[in-house]
């Protein structure tokens, strides 16, 4: 999707596309690599900015291009870690959510692939509304440049775990990590950047075969199909043995080592009996398990386990050597969990609407 009211969407157009278009505008092909650097590395947010380009062809461009730019509706730093998670308004109205994470390694952002996820995981907050719609490549790479605009630093990370299913919006997820990797753009390395599923096996396969050195992550979050069938709709559309041998294909393909997110859940997936299963289950995988406590989230029953059923799981996981981390929460006092911000923001609004229909 390159279109955007009639104009062609420039910031979605890989280095190969604008050169082509420059080219048929009969333009000298050195301007497409000028222009790609003013939208990708100085991530220019008009095209009045590109001064080293004749006035002429900036009106052209203009007249041909829409440039995406990405409205900052919100912004909320968490006061524990420094976490930011931002608001972001897209050209058509909908609101998406990202977040910076400041860690000892260099910065990452959290990004949103799509406005609202239509997976309906139970503990979720962005499957609440359901989908809005998948983003453009231009959205999803605007989220990074305009966070590293707003702190003034190198962004070295990109985690795709924010609203949305990343594989559900699989054409402009690649084609973002084609671009955020370009020497010409921020030049993020490949294995500096996650692609976070559920489990939708065909695109899992398909990813595989892309042949990139990203790191895979997979939802998995229980150790048998009917626990994960209480969690996430999409279990019952995968099993559990078809979305790991995804994953075996996955490090058999590319040689990078799969991450399973384990969110623990109180009662539901956190005894040692599930710990046992877990074992069972990926012992033959080369994978990394990280446990999250699940964020609580308003609209959910869901409860965190208690401190000590996380360390009592992680315990069992290392003694039967299985590689795993809990992932240390981060803006727990800013709404860190997906969607919870733009879920807030759409309620004020229906709360806004509602009392002006009162009137
Ligand atoms: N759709 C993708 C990426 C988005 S969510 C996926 O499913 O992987 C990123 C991670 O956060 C997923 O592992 C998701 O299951 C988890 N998650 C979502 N809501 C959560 C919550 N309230 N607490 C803990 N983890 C949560």
């Amino acid at each position: 999707m390159t279109e955007l009211n009639e104009k062609t969407d420039i910031k979605s157009l890989t280095r190969e596309e604008l050169t082509a278009q420059i080219k048929d505008m009969g333009v000298p092909a050195f301007r497409a690599a000028q222009i790609y650097q003013w939208l990708h590395e100085k991530q220019a947010v008009s095209f009045h900015e590109m001064t080293n380009l004749p006035s002429e062809l900036r009106g052209q461009l203009e007249e041909k291009y829409a440039l995406v730019v990405l409205r900052p509706v919100d912004v909320k730093i968490s006061a524990i870690d420094g976490t930011r998670k931002y608001l972001f308004g897209l050209p058509d109205g909908n609101v998406i959510e990202s977040v910076l994470m400041k860690y000892k390694h260099g910065n990452s952002v959290c990004i949103s692939s799509q406005a609202g996820c239509r997976m309906g995981c139970r503990f979720c907050a962005s499957a609440i509304g359901g989908l809005a719609r998948s983003l453009r490549t231009s959205e999803m790479l605007e989220q990074v440049y305009r966070i590293q605009k707003d702190i003034g630093e190198r962004i070295s990370n990109v985690v795709m775990m924010g609203s949305g299913e990343p594989l559900d919006n699989y054409d402009n997820t690649l084609r973002f990590i084609h671009m955020v990797t370009d020497e010409w753009g921020l030049n993020i390395s490949q294995r500096s950047i996650t692609v976070s599923t559920c489990g939708l096996v065909p695109e899992m396969r398909r990813l595989a075969e892309e042949k990139l050195q990203i790191t895979l992550a997979l939802s998995l979050h229980a150790p048998d199909d009917e626990t994960r069938r209480k969690l996430m709709p999409v279990a019952n559309k995968y099993s559990l043995k078809e979305v790991l041998e995804a994953c075996h294909m996955y490090f058999e393909t590319t040689g990078r080592r799969v991450t399973f997110e384990y969110s623990l859940v109180r009662g539901v997936n956190d005894n040692l009996e599930e710990a046992k299963a877990l074992v069972r289950l990926i012992r033959d995988q080369h994978g990394h398990v990280n446990l999250i406590p699940v964020n609580p989230v308003r609209e959910r029953e869901f409860v965190q386990s208690s401190a000590g059923a996380v360390t009592a799981f992680k315990n069992y996981l290392e003694k039967n050597g299985i590689n795993v981390t809990i992932r240390r929460e981060m803006g727990r006092d800013i709404q860190g969990a997906c969607g919870q911000l733009r879920r807030s923001y759409l309620e004020e609004k229906e709360r806004e609407n509602a009392g002006l229909c009162a009137y």
